[in-house]
């Protein structure tokens, strides 16, 4: 049998971000793998890279040095237009701010990443109306963003990050914006999507959430100063899936 390669593989990778004549060393040397499967908190003082090292997972931005492998293609260094293909294909973001946009309902917003697969509008309405599902959201799908609470918009945005089944969801700080009960809200529906066989990849400060993960990967000074695997924490609500 052939082992299957790590969804992701980052070697010897860092990031420097030159402004002028200065040099910022975002991200150094950083190896790891994300194997298909697990729910990793990043974790790290404010400053440390962890939005950086997302960013590169995600398809947003390149290493400077080092090699990236998704599902073990190198993608470290495509052109564009391919890595926007692999983007929509393979990565999910979710992110602090939700980023819904406001002129459009909850469903439209949803079935936006679908465009790039090419669907038409009745097959993209039924897959977003799919994944409002999977998310406890059917009910509210004509409403915008603005008529929604943080939380009920922060389930509208994983719900977009899933449409398109990607391999991995880069979540930068989902529950950062939130109150601690609808955080704990959000961090059960990222822990049930994981049960189902999502791999996620979540930048968190708190480690309540980090504790929910199976497994913490520790940036400082943009290096991993740790890297441990633990059994996640018991879900405290349970979601009505
Ligand atoms: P974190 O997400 O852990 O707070 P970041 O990855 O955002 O850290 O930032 C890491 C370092 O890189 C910081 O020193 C930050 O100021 C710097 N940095 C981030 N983005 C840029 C950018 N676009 N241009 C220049 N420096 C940046
Ligand atoms: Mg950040």
């Amino acid at each position: 049998m052939i082992a299957m390669p790590p969804l992701v593989s980052l070697r010897s990778v860092s990031r420097t971000y030159r402004t002028g004549a200065v040099a910022v060393a975002a991200v150094r040397d950083v190896s790891f793998d994300i194997e298909h499967g697990e729910i990793v908190a990043i974790m790290g003082p404010s400053g440390s890279g962890k939005s950086t090292l997302m960013n590169m997972i995600g398809l947003l931005d390149s290493p400077s040095e080092g090699a990236i492998y998704l599902d073990g293609m190198d993608v470290a260094h495509l052109p564009e237009d391919q890595r926007s293909g692999l983007r929509a294909q393979k990565i999910g973001f979710v992110f602090q701010s939700y980023n819904l946009l406001a002129r459009h309902n909850a469903i439209e917003n949803v079935a936006l990443p679908l465009v790039y697969c090419g669907l038409g509008w009745k097959e993209r309405m039924s897959r977003a109306a799919r994944s409002l599902e999977a998310v406890g959201m059917l009910h509210r799908a004509q409403h915008f963003p603005k008529q929604l609470s943080g939380g009920e918009q922060q389930r509208v945005a994983i719900a977009r990050a899933l449409v398109a089944s990607p391999s991995i969801v880069l979540a930068d700080e989902p529950t950062g914006a939130l109150d601690s009960r609808t955080g704990a809200d959000v961090l059960a529906l990222f822990c049930a999507l994981n049960r189902g066989g999502q791999t996620v990849l979540m930048i968190t400060h708190d480690p309540r959430v980090a504790a929910h993960c199976s497994r913490t990967v520790r940036l400082q000074d943009g290096q991993v100063v740790a890297d441990q695997v633990h059994p996640p924490a018991a879900p405290k609500r349970v979601m009505a899936l």
